[in-house]
């Protein structure tokens, strides 16, 4: 029990002196996009054009490969050379019944299935909640669902990354809105396999940012980096982020802070948009690039 304590003790405050900017990324050799950015292109559509434009990473989100065969659709991503970098999204444990709570664990293990075949290293949660229920009710259900789903996802060797989402979707997505939230319970889970997606829309305005990335770094568990950006004014709660350098999300520091815990992993570029989905996609996709290079 004594690893318990050591590993329960409260975050230290943030350094006094802010790590600086990061610097711009030299290449492209660290960015992924996520199928749902170009949502109007079928999955092979987007592998053949995020290849051709030089993009090394993707992560897929689970609606694209309805019909598909996923293992061969997992070979097909890596012929067109890139790196099958997470499958979106498993979670959504709470519910009202334990009936449904269930229902929601065997969603789990087929996401786990379908990483597995596909080849994704990591499934990103959005852990869930239910209008009117306590978050902490929430929380804990959410802590069931994952410790129930881990023999699964160790035996397939498939990580599970929880993702805190922005307070302003705690009614219905998630109960689990900081970072720090998200920390406690890789320390409560305490598995190898479980740890944090840091998604800087939903992040970048708690003052606590900074040391909880520091922390989620000790605990080896930042598992993935996702991008975008917050608009002034947001017209949508969920379809209305902004691309990269649209908004006032401060990309090159949060960047340094993940960096500055050894993060080395891919920045991936998550942009829901009704807005740019109504855009020509292959116009899209040059702006996602310079957008990556210039504010990333
Ligand atoms: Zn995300």
């Amino acid at each position: 029990m004594q690893s318990l304590l050591l590993v329960s003790s409260p975050a230290p405050a943030a350094p006094a002196a802010p790590a600086a900017p990061a610097a711009p990324l030299p290449d492209l050799r660290r960015l992924c996009v996520h199928t749902i950015t170009t949502k109007p292109w079928p999955i092979e559509v987007a592998a053949a054009k995020f290849a051709a434009a030089g993009v090394s990473g993707i992560t897929v989100w689970r609606d694209t490969l309805a019909g598909r065969d996923i293992a061969a659709t997992g070979r097909l991503l890596r012929e067109r050379g890139l790196a099958v970098v997470s499958l979106c999204r498993g979670g959504f444990f709470p519910a009202r019944t334990a009936e449904d709570r269930g229902k929601a664990i065997d969603d789990n293990r087929r996401a786990i299935a379908e990483a597995h075949a596909l080849g994704a290293p990591l499934i990103v949660l959005v852990c869930g909640a239910v209008p009117g229920q306590p978050l902490s009710e929430s929380r804990q259900q959410i802590l069931d669902g994952i410790a129930a789903v881990l023999p699964e996802a160790q035996a397939a060797g498939v990580k599970l990354a929880i993702e805190p989402l922005h307070p302003m979707y705690a009614d219905s997505r998630s109960a689990v809105n900081t970072l720090g939230q998200a920390n406690d319970m890789v320390e409560q889970l305490r598995s190898p396999h479980v740890g944090v997606a840091v998604d800087v829309y939903h992040l970048w305005w708690d003052p606590t940012l900074q040391a909880e990335i520091a922390r989620c770094g000790r605990l080896g568990a930042l598992f993935a980096y996702h991008v975008c950006d917050w608009r002034t004014p947001t017209i949508d709660l969920l379809n209305d982020r902004g691309l990269m350098g649209e908004g006032c999300i401060p990309l090159r520091q949060i960047r340094a802070w993940v960096e500055a815990t050894g993060y080395r992993g891919f920045n991936e570029v998550e942009v829901f948009s009704t807005r740019l989905w109504a855009t020509d996609q292959d116009d899209y996709l040059r702006k996602i690039v310079q957008a990556y290079r210039d504010h990333v």
